[in-house]
This record gives structure tokens, C-alpha cells and sequence, in this order.
């Protein structure tokens, strides 16, 4: 089937062995491997698609381990390159009582900041159908490069782009800094995946406005989609805008539930590049995704929880 390449950071959570309590207050760490390229990839994979990775990890115990990882999840790695002195990136991340997530990283820097424009796989990117990536790696050099180029790389081989924004305040120098970076390479996309609040972020507006979404449209875009958690999602396209309504499961970790949602859809993008043009079919796929995304937030971790087809399948069948 075609192949979707997603490219950005490949890294390790560490999340506190219960929730509810602060980075400061946990006692143990549990090692979650995330990085929402590498989640989407390995959601890909898990359903069946042609998904490949692109990324800089350490040439150390846990950048060897995701390397792994992605390999036995089905990704094809040939895209991975081993830094010989930059560690592979971690995250202390945590899910307070109020619900906020915390933050603490440790990058300075880390190797999936260090890939270099010389080392992208170009031959990859070309193959690929689809070429996917977030904005962590926007956020500094040499990596911020090496991402302009691959972008460029696949625009000029005709491969859709796919792009899926994560605010992360502490990694960038201002909030400003954030929403310019952000928004740098906004209209380059044929499909942008946000959510409520990423919208908020960016526009400052009121995210279930319709008009303020639209302040988000660009003309060379295929499709743009407004995630909103247990509730579903939001299409927009130049013809046509709608919603579809997510699924009600028991919700334990909702980590990775947009990289679910996201692989799911390029997946069926993948099979059927016109569905954009086709209201009804987009629905479908939206509806699996959604499945995908609900499923995703009933194990901890972001990529164990990861749906098959058949699971997506019978979850959609039995709300029916
Ligand atoms: P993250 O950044 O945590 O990966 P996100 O903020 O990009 O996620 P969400 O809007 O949280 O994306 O979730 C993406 C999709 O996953 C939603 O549109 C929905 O279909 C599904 N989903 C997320 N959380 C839940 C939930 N608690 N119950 C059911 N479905 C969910």
C-alpha cells in the first residue's frame, strides 16, 4: 500500500506511575516511547499501512530501544539516524489533579534536534503518498533546516503534506516565538489536524466559532480538522464543513489519542486521496478515526494503546 512517511522527534515520557499527583510529588517514573511522529507512524503500522519514520535519536540504550520499537510495531527505519553524542530526548510529563498536563524536558540538546539536512533519507520522502510532521522540530537548528528541506523535497515530488502543529511553551523561546514558528509554514500543508486548543493559541479566538477556525484557512489547503477530545472532531474544507461525534469509552490515558486520530485518517487518506472531495467519504474516514482516537485513551501509554482495524471496526459497530 502507499506509504506515509512521518518525520519530527522520536522520544521517552516518563510518566509517574499514578495519576493525579505532580512531577515533584511522584514517586516513580513509568517509560512511555512517544514523540507524536512516531506515534502516528506506529499508528499507521498497527493498521495495516505503509508507514516509514524519520528522525534523530542517541546512539544510547534509548535510542536503540525506540529504534526497536518502531521496527517491531512494523515502521520501516530506515529514515533513523544515531547521534554519537547528543542524548535521545526525554520528557517527565504528568496529568495533575486538575487535569492540566505538566511538563519537564531535557533537551540541550537533545538528538532529534541535531538532524542535519545532509542526513535525510530524500529517497523515502519521494516514494511517499503522504509526508507528515508536527513543529517540535521547527523550534531549533540544525533540525529546523533538515525539516524545511524534507517539506520541500516532498512538495516537489508531488506528496501530499500533512501537518499537525503541537503547541509546547516550554521548548520555545516566547509564546509569541511559538505561534510565528507555528505558523511559518501554515499554508505549505494540504491538511492541518489542531485542536480546540491549538485553535485558541492561535487565534485567540473562540474555538467553537466556526469564523474563528476559518481565520485559520488557507487556500491551499485540502482540509482542516478541529479535534475536540471525547466529542469528536470538526472538518473543513472550501465546499463543505461538518462535525462528527467521537465515542464514549473508559478513558485511563488520553496521551497519543490525536496521533491515533491522525494515522488513522492518512491511513484512509492513503487508500483514497479523493476523499477529500467527497463529503460523505471524508465522514467515514472521520468516524475511524474517531474510533482510533477513542480506543487509544483506554491503556496507558501512547503507542501500546494503539488500535487494530478489527478493534476500530467493532467499536464503530456496536455504537451503532
Ligand atoms: P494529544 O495531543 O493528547 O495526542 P489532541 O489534543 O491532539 O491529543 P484530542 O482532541 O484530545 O487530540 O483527541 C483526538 C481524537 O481522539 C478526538 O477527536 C477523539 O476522536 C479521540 N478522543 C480523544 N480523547 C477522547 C476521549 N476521552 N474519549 C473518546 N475519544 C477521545
Amino acid at each position: 500500500s502507499p506509504m506515509i512517511v512521518s518525520f519530527g522527534e522520536m522520544l521517552i515520557d516518563f510518566v509517574p506511575d499514578v495519576a493525579g499527583v505532580s512531577l515533584a510529588e511522584s514517586y516513580a517514573f513509568i517509560k512511555a516511547p512517544g514523540g507524536a511522529p512516531a506515534n502516528v507512524a506506529c499508528a499507521i503500522a498497527k493498521l495495516g499501512g505503509n508507514a516509514a519514520f524519520i528522525g534523530k535519536v542517541g546512539d544510547d540504550e534509548f535510542g536503540h530501544m525506540l529504534a526497536n520499537l518502531l521496527k517491531k510495531s512494523g515502521v520501516n527505519s530506515d529514515g533513523i539516524c544515531f547521534d554519537k553524542d547528543a542524548r535521545t530526548a526525554l520528557a517527565f510529563v504528568t496529568l495533575k489533579a486538575d487535569g492540566q498536563r505538566e511538563f519537564m524536558f531535557y533537551r540541550s540538546p537533545s538528538a532529534d534536534m541535531l538532524l542535519k539536512e545532509s542526513e535525510l533519507k530524500l529517497d523515502l520522502i519521494k516514494q511517499a503518498k503522504i509526508f507528515h510532521y508536527g513543529s517540535i522540530s521547527l523550534i531549533s537548528e540544525p533540525c529546523k533546516s533538515a525539516h524545511m528541506a524534507a517539506m520541500k523535497a516532498a512538495k516537489q515530488a508531488g506528496v501530499l503534506l500533512s501537518y499537525d502543529p503541537n503547541v509546547r511553551l516550554p521548548l520555545w523561546p516566547s509564546p509569541e516565538a511559538a505561534r510565528d514558528g507555528i505558523k511559518s509554514i501554515w499554508d505549505q500543508a494540504d491538511f492541518v489536524k489542531v485542536s480546540d486548543d491549538e485553535v485558541e493559541f492561535l487565534t485567540k479566538g473562540d474555538p467553537k466559532k466556526d469564523d474563528v477556525v476559518m481565520s485559520l484557512w488557507n487556500d491551499n489547503f485540502k482540509l482542516l480538522i478541529v479535534t475536540d477530545g471525547p466529542e469528536g472532531c470538526r472538518y473543513f474544507t472550501k465546499k463543505f464543513k461538518g462535525q462528527v461525534n467521537g465515542y464514549k469509552v473508559k478513558t485511563i490515558d488520553t496521551t497519543g489519542a490525536g496521533d491515533a486520530f491522525v494515522g488513522a485518517f492518512l491511513q484512509s487518506v492513503a487508500k483514497d486521496p479523493n476523499l477529500f472531495n467527497d463529503e460523505n467519504k471524508l465522514k467515514e474516514a472521520l468516524v475511524f478515526a474517531n474510533a482510533c482516537g477513542a480506543i487509544s485513551t483506554t491503556q496507558k501509554g501512547a503507542i501500546p494503546s494503539l488500535p487494530d482495524k478489527a478493534q476500530a471496526e467493532k467499536l464503530i459497530k456496536e455504537a451503532k
